[in-house]
């Protein structure tokens, strides 16, 4: 064999391993892309309307794709009976009764409230992910993995920051607060 021959083995075989690589790590992070049906009418704004209704770590989380440190946000700890809607626009995105405690220190579903969301590849920060947009205004929200817990196998891993938890019967769990000799 010459050494043409030899560094041609070799490039086959690095790429193969790469490619290899790429397959079983994908396996493990990717969910196939999917676009949400819109509920209602798609919510559009500017920056500046964005940064007026939002608090500075809304907005950063939704709007400029941030994520909030672990073990930090309102709701990685949170386990009241309730939905959970978007912080931009309002629209539903998770019921409590699919949430679950993945120790990860972020707010973690199995699945969303309906056809809500949208998943999109994401290969920022070197990584291979999919992420998670509110299908009505285009928030980003966290990301999905295929680790999660039956029965879907997946686990949305959230920004409380992106979401505004409200009680399975709004009305009347602000009527018991409000009420005079209520607990
Ligand atoms: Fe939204």
């Amino acid at each position: 064999m010459t050494r043409v021959q030899i560094g041609a083995v070799l490039v086959g075989a690095t790429l193969l391993l790469v490619w290899g690589f790429i397959r079983v790590i994908s396996r493990w992070t990717i969910v196939p892309e999917h676009q949400a049906t819109i509920q209602g009418e798609r919510i559009t704004k500017s920056d500046e309307e964005w940064r007026q209704i939002l608090s500075p770590m809304q907005y950063y989380v939704t709007r400029q794709k941030g994520t909030e440190r672990a073990f930090t946000g309102e709701y990685w700890d949170h386990h009241e009976d309730g939905v959970y809607r978007c912080v931009c626009c309002g629209q539903v995105l998770f019921d409590s009764r699919t949430k679950f405690d993945s120790g990860t220190g972020w707010p973690s579903f199995w699945e969303p409230a309906g056809d809500c969301v949208s998943l999109l590849p994401d290969h920022s920060h070197l990584m291979v992910r999919t992420e998670v947009v509110c299908g009505r205004c285009g928030a980003h929200l966290g990301h999905v993995f295929p680790d999660g817990p039956p029965p879907t196998g997946r686990r949305y891993c959230m920004n409380s920051a992106a979401l505004k938890f409200e009680h399975r019967n709004a009305d009347s769990a602000s009527r018991a607060s409000t009420s005079p000799g209520q607990k």
